[in-house]
């Protein structure tokens, strides 16, 4: 079948889903492979749910009429998204960075709602079936589209843009993450600006944040759109950032001077969409994080600054800064190993290490089998259950913890234990 021909099929009711736990009346079922999946062996059961038709790549399971056989489900996928793009034609704006940029999109589509009809990446779909997912998840009545790009190789970008075709882009941050697959910064900074990149060759409009502007200029040069910092001011992070527009203050619920880049960055795509000021302020005031994304948590006996989401280098110094800017008494650490950093990783554990010195921070947990390599004269600890135990018989008392780490410390499952 055509893709154009696939297209009617799912025009009638723009629907798509992968997972037949949660499948949707009249929806398409792709059928795609994981490590642990085939999702052929569900297409059956995806109709008998509700489905219009499954699209599968293994001839065995095209049993009926309604059992659509391709040559590759997952390109399919992918065809077809672009497909819709293109029928679309709506402004789309693409996110990536190393950190910041599911936080970003959901804090421009909270701007953006105020007066458009917006469809955005759900949670952190932002992968080589995630975009798709997401262009697909667009019908004609989406007005503009928001779409958060991950990538942990290069060429991850240029191919995700040439299936979104951004008109507009920014880039959260150039940091050291994923730095296996990057190699280094300047392999993070290449891959990144391959957004820039496409709109630049496109004729889309870049928004720059103008402390990466030297770094994008020496790549590339474009039609550039500054995040505009003269009117919007860091009022306040204490521990929500609090910021000034002209005359108006927005106090925020995230926490972190890090957000104050991301809130600057909704306002200007805000502004360029002609969103008020005051529709800014109310939709920025209104958000709140979800998951475990840097949340404050009011125990009985302490505060717990939970950032135990993700972690890497340069997420990880710009918690540290912003906690030591924190007003508080008693200040207590809890840090975990930063996963994926390659040969980098020893070099970067230790200059957190040194971070922590010359912050003058004193209570620190250092925790797992990267920081237990460190020189260090805090507290380390092999592991999260090596921590739980300790908590157990210790717990702290009257302190601003901070914890961040990566996903895989599981660091959250602390905070139970923290009175
Ligand atoms: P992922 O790669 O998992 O999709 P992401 O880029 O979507 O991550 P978020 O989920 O928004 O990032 O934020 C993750 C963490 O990154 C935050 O909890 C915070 O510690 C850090 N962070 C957020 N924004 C920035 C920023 N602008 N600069 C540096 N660090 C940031
Ligand atoms: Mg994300």
């Amino acid at each position: 079948m055509t893709i154009a021909n696939l297209y009617k099929l799912y025009a009638q009711h723009y629907l798509v889903d992968t997972d037949t736990r949660s499948i949707r009346e009249n929806t398409l079922y792709f059928a795609l492979k994981g490590a642990n999946f085939n999702g052929n062996t569900f297409a059956q059961e995806a109709l008998s749910k509700g489905a219009l038709y499954s699209i599968v790549d293994e001839k065995d399971y095209a049993t009926s009429d309604q059992i659509i056989l391709v040559d590759n489900v997952l390109e399919t996928l992918q065809q077809l998204a672009s497909y819709h793009r293109n029928q679309l034609g709506l402004p789309i704006i693409a996110l990536t960075g190393s950190n910041g940029k599911t936080t970003t999109k959901e804090l421009i589509h909270s701007v953006l709602k105020k007066k458009f009809t917006t469809t955005a990446t759900k949670g952190n779909l932002n992968n080589h079936i995630g975009v798709p997912l997401t262009l697909l998840s667009m019908t004609p009545k989406t007005e503009i589209g928001i779409v958060e790009m991950g990538a942990n190789h290069p060429k991850e970008i240029a191919f995700l843009c040439q299936i979104a075709q951004p008109n507009f882009g920014y880039i959260t941050n150039f940091g050291k993450a994923h730095l296996e697959g990057f190699g280094s910064l300047e392999g993070v900074i290449e891959a990144k600006s391959e957004l820039y990149n496409y709109l630049k060759e496109n004729n889309g409009i870049a928004f720059v944040n103008p402390k990466d502007a030297k770094q994008v200029e020496k790549t590339i040069e474009l039609q550039t759109q500054e995040i505009n910092f003269n009117q919007i001011k860091l009022l306040e992070v204490n521990p929500y950032v609090k910021v000034g527009l002209n005359k108006l203050q927005i106090q925020s619920h995230l926490i972190g001077t890090y957000n104050f880049t991301n809130i600057a960055a909704a306002i200007t795509i805000g502004h360029y969409f002609k969103v008020s000021n005051a529709n800014c302020k109310d939709a920025l005031e209104k958000y709140i994080p979800e998951n475990n994304r840097s949340q404050v948590i009011k125990s009985n006996e302490n505060t717990i600054i939970l950032d135990a989401y993700n972690a890497n280098p340069t997420s990880m110094s710009a918690a540290l800064e912003s906690f030591s800017n924190l007003q508080a008494v008693n200040k207590l650490i809890i840090l975990g190993d930063m996963f994926e950093l390659g040969l980098d990783s020893e070099i970067e554990h230790q200059k957190i290490v040194e971070k922590l010195e010359q912050l003058n921070f004193t209570n620190c947990f250092l925790v797992g089998k990267l920081f237990m390599k460190t020189k260090s004269r805090f507290t380390k600890l092999n592991s999260t259950k090596e921590l739980k135990e300790l908590f157990t018989v210790h717990p702290p008392k009257n302190y601003s913890i901070l914890i961040k780490g990566s996903r895989g410390m599981a660091l959250e499952q602390i905070v139970a234990l923290i009175p």
